[in-house]
């Protein structure tokens, strides 16, 4: 393609217009308007197409247009029983999916699911399974919560406290609402950390207090991509166990592959520790709300009627949720999520290397990387003219921020060789233009 076009287009403008008018203020920061997606890549409004890095935060990991998800999808309309109350009369989809979920999850057993309608509701009810199980066991004064700086956990009031990774606008708006007395912020434990850090904070608080901690696993997203440290979390599992707090790891973005495996935080396991709760969102509705808790039976809530929702675990989600985990599983198996960890690792390390000015860290995890850029001005810049290529090339490209000033890289897990290499390929002449 020659002839210089403007983007955003006609139609995106207008588009942009009319949502500031209509719509609420949100996190909007993209002028890409999806109207239409082909594997890794999406077509706006205007008919200009991108490569996609972004991936909707990790929500479309299967990439656009996937035969399995459209068949299911079809198949369920054709059913005709689009949605009905899982909650209230449990269907099968959800139930085969809620034992999928426990059987494969590294959650202690017995375990038990419940099924929600996106990844906060997951994180409030994983909020709400340990204030009542405390309750249960008479644990009254069981009520300060870990969390992490520089997380996310979701917008609404249980968790807001919990989601500090732009702390200004996120939570300090609300904070005077948040029950600030029983919270507690510790640095979230990033590859390097030395574990010893937590056994002073451990020492320096009153762990008898202390009811769960919720930590992103095994790298935060929103905070900027940061893996964790092994050693560290090991240390921190360990001492949530031996002081009887609740281990509740939110895998809602890093989950469904995105970090190399199912629920991401298997790699614990392995080293024999395993949370009490995961919360899973995004990805696992191939597209449509869900969100789950994989949580310790013995748990459960005691009564019928202290939590449920009407939407969660319909059945066109939850036969949404089995098809995904099966292509999820299948693309980790044949080693494709692990060769595009080699593959993002090797060009933003190369990259790094070229422009050293520009880029001052490169780090991630499986399918989820990042670079971290030398100020947020020059980030948001380079974002704005990955779009903007798609003036003079074929493809601009599709780029996601993350924390201050550092550029996510997700794309889908079932992006080919030749996309990858045209998505750097853009970055690279991003790069080159500044
Ligand atoms: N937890 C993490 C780690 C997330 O990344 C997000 C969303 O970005 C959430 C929770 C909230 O999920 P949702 O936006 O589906 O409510």
């Amino acid at each position: 393609m020659t002839d210089k076009r403007t983007f955003p287009g006609p139609v995106a403008c207008g588009l942009m217009k009319e949502a500031e008018c209509y719509c609420a203020t949100t996190t909007v920061g993209s002028r890409i308007h999806v109207a239409r997606r082909e594997g890794a890549l999406v077509e706006d409004y205007d008919g200009f197409m991108f490569i996609d890095f972004h991936c909707d935060a990790s929500v479309n990991n299967l990439g656009g247009n996937h035969p399995v998800i459209n068949e299911v999808i079809e198949r369920q309309a054709r059913s005709g029983n689009i949605f009905s109350e899982h909650h209230n009369a449990p269907n099968l989809a959800a139930v085969e999916l809620s034992k999928m979920l426990v059987e494969k999850s590294p959650v202690r057993k017995p375990a038990k699911a419940y099924l929600a309608n996106s990844g906060t509701e997951a994180n409030e009810t994983a909020t709400k399974i340990s204030m009542a199980a405390r309750r249960k066991s008479q644990q009254y004064d069981k009520k300060k919560v870990i969390y992490f700086k520089n997380s996310f956990h979701g917008r609404t009031l249980g968790v807001i406290a919990g989601t500090n990774s732009k702390p200004e606008v996120q939570r300090d708006p609300f904070w005077d609402h948040c029950d600030q007395e029983n919270v507690v912020y510790l640095p979230y434990p990033r590859r390097g950390t030395n574990f010893r850090l937590y056994e002073e904070y451990f020492k320096d608080m009153n762990p008898a207090l202390i009811d769960r901690m919720f930590i992103e696993l095994p790298c935060q997203g929103e905070g900027g991509i940061i893996p964790a440290d092994d050693r560290s979390v090991q240390y921190l599992f360990e001492a949530c166990r031996e002081n009887d707090i609740f281990v509740v790891v939110d895998a809602i973005q890093c989950g469904m592959g995105r970090a190399g495996s199912l629920f991401g935080c298997e790699r614990y396991s392995w080293l024999g520790l395993q949370p009490d709760m995961i919360t899973l969102g995004k990805a696992l509705g191939g597209g449509l709300p869900i969100g789950a808790v994989i949580f310790r039976a013995e748990l459960d809530f005691k009564k019928k009627g202290m939590h449920s929702s009407t939407f969660g675990g319909g059945p066109m989600v939850a036969r949404l949720g089995l098809a995904v985990i099966k292509e999820i599983e299948a693309l980790i198996s044949k080693g494709q999520v692990q060769k595009l960890e080699i593959a993002l690792g090797a060009h933003l390390h190369q990259l790094q290397k070229k422009f050293p000015a520009i880029v001052f860290e490169t780090r991630g995890i499986g399918a989820m990387w990042a670079h971290e850029i030398v100020d947020q001005e020059t980030r948001d810049l380079i974002i704005r003219k990955a779009e903007e290529l798609v003036e003079t090339e074929e493809y601009g490209l599709r780029l996601l921020s993350a924390g201050k000033k550092a550029i996510r890289f997700m794309p889908p897990l079932t992006i080919g060789e030749e996309m990858q290499n045209r998505g750097f390929g853009l970055y690279e002449k991003v790069l080159s233009s500044l």
